[in-house]
């Protein structure tokens, strides 16, 4: 099936009489005949429902359409972006190991790395979206577990090289994990490329109408975890009984572990209702991420036009630094987002932003709603003045969101706006 297709059918195909659409199956918990039938899920030797905070029938056909949608084996659901990527590194981190990150990645997930893994006692080695192979390396310790990088950097709109990143953590045994949140599997799927492991912060395009927070973690089935330096995925489980998530598990090891003992200690798991909404977004998130192209391409253009606009970063654009890198990642497009850098400082940006009147100041991005937001003083504000540099973000840049209105309105707006500046 194509992309436009698995959005629609993907995870729930109903039987003979049973509902059209994916049903909510708001339900802690789930009855069964007999004590040993409970006792054979919890041994992880039968498969079933038994308790929603690590499985749920409508969460679960949520996570095999994004799992189908990304070409992997299996995926997991959490109750946001920052969750789905916290697991998708404590399922290979323990304390005094360490990974490598691209610095440019979005500002919460740079604290959870740099602040909040750092006092679990997991060290986060950054280096530069652009680093050489050389300088990749030289960031890989004895003790590094995954390297992590983000395909479209929020905000900073840097393209990840997945194959580079990926070249070096497969010559050092290690998974690449890739944030695919702002190009979602309709622009790019990474797995294509070499990622191993891609999270998802779904509350931006996936859901695509602000209505809920959630991530997820899809696991390709593809990364050797066999290759001796993983025994937590190779030796027996003693919280379950000795199972070996390799050999028991095959491809689906890490994706399983993931739920089965993250989930089950840590309990970030969404509910049916959510899965049913995220579900709606999906449906038509092929349909809407190639509008959300069309009008942000539409809009770059004008922008470069404008005499109060020093730079704008749309990696689509001609012309844009990662021109090239997009054209082989992102060849659709690359999302409904830029970043701009309006001339007279930080002053002319918030102008610029009160100034919008179609375009919302809000703290959220990939939404059907053109929005903007001012990383500097709002998502990015805990990061210091090396940070933000190392981010890629300049103290005038404004994110610009653009949804899913008619193009000429949106420009019309900021047109008017960008007067209003002066
Ligand atoms: C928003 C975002 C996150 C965090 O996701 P939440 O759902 O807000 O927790 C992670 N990564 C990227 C790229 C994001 O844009």
């Amino acid at each position: 099936m194509k992309m436009e297709t698995k959005c629609i059918h993907s995870g729930y195909e109903p039987k003979n009489g049973e509902p059209r659409a994916l049903p909510i199956y708001q339900s802690t918990t789930f009855k069964y005949d007999k004590t040993a039938d409970i006792g054979a899920l919890f041994d992880l030797s039968a498969s079933g429902y038994f308790y929603s905070r690590i499985g749920n029938p409508t969460v679960d056909a949520v996570e095999k359409k994004i799992a189908d949608m990304e070409g992997g084996v299996g995926a997991l659901c959490t109750t946001s972006g920052q969750a789905a990527n916290l697991l998708a590194v404590l399922n290979l981190c323990s304390a005094g190991d360490s990974i490598v990150a691209v610095s440019e990645i979005y500002g919460g997930t740079i604290n959870l790395f740099a602040v909040t893994l750092k006092r679990l006692g997991i060290e986060c080695h950054f280096v530069r979206n652009d680093a050489d192979e050389e300088e990749i390396q030289a960031a890989v310790k004895p003790n590094t577990r995954l390297i992590f990088g983000e395909t479209l950097a929020n905000p900073a709109m840097c393209v990840f090289d997945i194959e580079k990143f990926a070249g070096v953590a497969h010559k050092n045994g290690l998974p690449l994990i890739i944030d695919n949140t702002f190009a979602t599997p309709v622009l790019c799927r990474p797995i294509e490329f070499g990622a191993d492991i891609v999270t998802h912060s779904t509350t931006k395009y996936m859901d695509g109408h602000a209505l809920q927070v959630g991530g997820v973690i899809v696991d390709s089935g593809k990364f050797p975890w066999d290759n001796g330096k993983f025994p937590e995925l190779t030796a027996p489980d003693e919280s379950y009984h000795g199972v070996e998530y390799v050999r028991d598990f095959g491809a689906a090891a890490y994706i399983t572990k993931a739920r089965v003992q993250l989930m089950r200690d840590f309990g970030v798991y969404p509910g049916a209702i959510n899965a049913f909404l995220l579900n709606l977004g999906l449906e038509t998130l092929a349909v809407r991420m190639e509008r959300y192209c069309s009008n942000a391409e539409t809009v770059a253009k004008y922008l470069l036009t404008s005499d109060m606009v020093e730079s704008v970063s749309y990696p689509s654009l001609p012309g844009d630094k990662y021109y090239a890198l997009a054209q082989k990642y992102l060849p659709k497009g690359s999302s409904g987002v830029m970043s701009l850098v309006i001339k007279g400082g930080k002053d002319a940006a918030v102008k610029f932003m009160d100034s919008l009147k179609l375009a919302s100041n809000e703290v959220h991005v990939a939404d059907i709603r053109t929005c903007v937001l001012h990383p500097a003083s709002e998502t990015h504000r805990q990061l210091n003045d090396e940070q933000l540099t190392a981010a890629g973000i300049h103290p005038s840049m404004v994110r610009l969101s653009v949804g899913l209105e008619n193009v000429d309105d949106i420009i019309a707006d900021v047109e008017q706006a960008l007067k209003a500046a002066k």
